[in-house]
């Protein structure tokens, strides 16, 4: 028991025994036990009285004897850390707000209905958002866009984020990204990335226009060639080895024009668009995989396929995709090694995989060997007549089928290459 209660105890006890001595003298004790009853009674509802008081006026803390005292006092207290911690965090609230409108970015704190709870300077200029008229407004009636609405109902795209044009002024780019905070709220914030994206749009234009530009004269410079090679003149007889080499170059060349041609292709082209549906990826797997043999004699390869499985998406690209998997595997594979190729289902997700036995990557390479010229070994990939685009495309056309590609890779054992498509 605390001391207070004690000596609350002790009060209580020592007023009883002395007013029933009292009543003991005057031979009234039982009037004077019931008037102690009830001046007890009265001091109780008298104090929560003062407590209700103190509550709703919210004036001067009463002052009160025993363990009303100490329940006033402890009251007190607590409102006192209460008022403390509340300028504290206003405070923090006023800074964080006084942050935030300096910021270049915009920032928009939405409710969990999505509405428009705060937003900064920087959401009036972005976004054209009005205060206080939109205050309270739904965030999609403000930013029409379906893109936008489908990206804030999926919560785990929020880390992508979503780059859209901006809702009032068409030149600019902003890339959009939520983050839940508080379990119901939602921070959102539009950074302006034109400058980027018009760099990106410069470059993606560069690689394709000049990719174009080197088709035609190659073209020109490879017809030369066949028609000296094919040449019959003893003269010529001297030129062979060389013409042999240009020959190797220029269709080197030609390679790695086709490719870059085809990544800018895929870079332009909306995801979306000219959408085909159930593939029949069997069929194509079928075929990869019959060319395959005829293109090495030297490995042993397997072929496992659900003939049902169908896939919505391009066709082209798909196979594109999946032969450079195939052929890097023939390439890093050495003679008699095995290569599998497998169409399945596992769960929700359909997955085209290629396992080998052949070199294999080591793990510091594997976070860059998607990246357009990249390779593990630069002289080993051109002479083995990589060109150093093959995985770039795969990612590509794998993202664009809204799948993943996952490797799997041992130095000396081999790897493997998934594709995982989800729909
Ligand atoms: P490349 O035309 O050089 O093959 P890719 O983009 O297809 O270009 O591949 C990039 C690099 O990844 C290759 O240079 C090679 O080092 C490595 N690589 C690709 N596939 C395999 C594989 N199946 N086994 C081992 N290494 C591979």
């Amino acid at each position: 028991m605390s001391p207070i209660w004690l000596q609350e105890f002790w009060r209580l006890f020592i007023f009883i025994l002395s007013m029933s001595f009292i009543g003991f003298l005057i031979g009234q004790t039982l009037l004077l036990l019931l008037i102690t009853t009830i001046i007890y009674i009265v001091w109780h509802l008298y104090n929560i009285y003062r407590l209700e008081n103190w509550f709703l006026k919210n004036n001067q803390l009463p002052e009160a004897a025993g363990i009303w005292g100490e329940i006033f006092y402890q009251l007190y207290r607590r409102q006192q850390r209460h008022r403390k911690r509340k300028r504290r965090l206003s405070l923090i609230l006023k800074r964080f707000r006084r942050s935030t409108a300096a910021m270049p970015d915009a920032a928009v704190v939405l409710d969990n209905k999505f509405e428009i709870e705060w937003f900064n300077i920087a959401a009036k200029k972005l976004l054209g958002l009005k205060s206080p008229q939109d205050r309270g407004k739904l965030i999609t009636n403000l930013i029409r866009n379906p893109a936008f609405a489908t990206y804030i109902k999926i919560i785990d795209d929020y880390e992508k984020g979503i780059k859209l044009v901006a809702p009032n002024n068409p030149q600019m780019i902003l890339n959009f990204c939520m983050i839940p905070y508080a379990g119901n709220q939602y921070l959102l914030i539009a950074h302006d990335i034109s400058q980027l994206h018009n760099l990106e749009q410069i470059r993606r234009d560069f690689i394709a226009n000049i990719s174009h530009e080197l088709r035609t004269p190659l073209t020109v410079i490879q017809g030369f060639i066949e028609t000296m090679r094919d040449n019959e003149d003893v003269a010529m007889k001297q030129w062979q080895r060389p013409l042999l080499l240009m020959d190797q170059q220029s269709n080197r060349m030609r390679n790695i024009i086709e490719d870059l041609l085809f990544l800018s292709r895929l870079e332009c082209e909306g995801v979306q668009k000219n959408i085909e549906k159930s593939i029949n990826i069997a069929e194509i797997v079928t075929s990869i995989y019959e060319e395959a043999q005829l293109l090495s004699t030297e490995h042993n390869f397997t072929l496992e396929v659900d003939k049902n499985l169908t896939l919505n998406g391009h066709a082209k690209e798909l196979r594109s995709a999946f032969s450079n998997l195939v052929f890097n595997a023939i390439r890093y594979t050495p003679a008699g090694g095995e290569i599998k190729i497998r169409w399945y289902q596992d769960m929700e997700v359909k997955h085209f995989a290629v396992h080998d036995t052949g070199e294999g990557i080591a793990p510091e390479h594997l976070p860059r060997i998607t990246e357009r010229f990249y390779r593990v070994d630069v002289g080993r990939s051109r002479d083995k007549g990589g060109t150093g685009l093959g995985l770039a495309i795969v990612k590509h056309v794998v993202n664009h089928h809204n799948g993943k590609l996952r490797i799997e890779s041992i130095v000396e054992k081999g790897s493997v290459f998934y594709c995982d498509f989800s729909w």
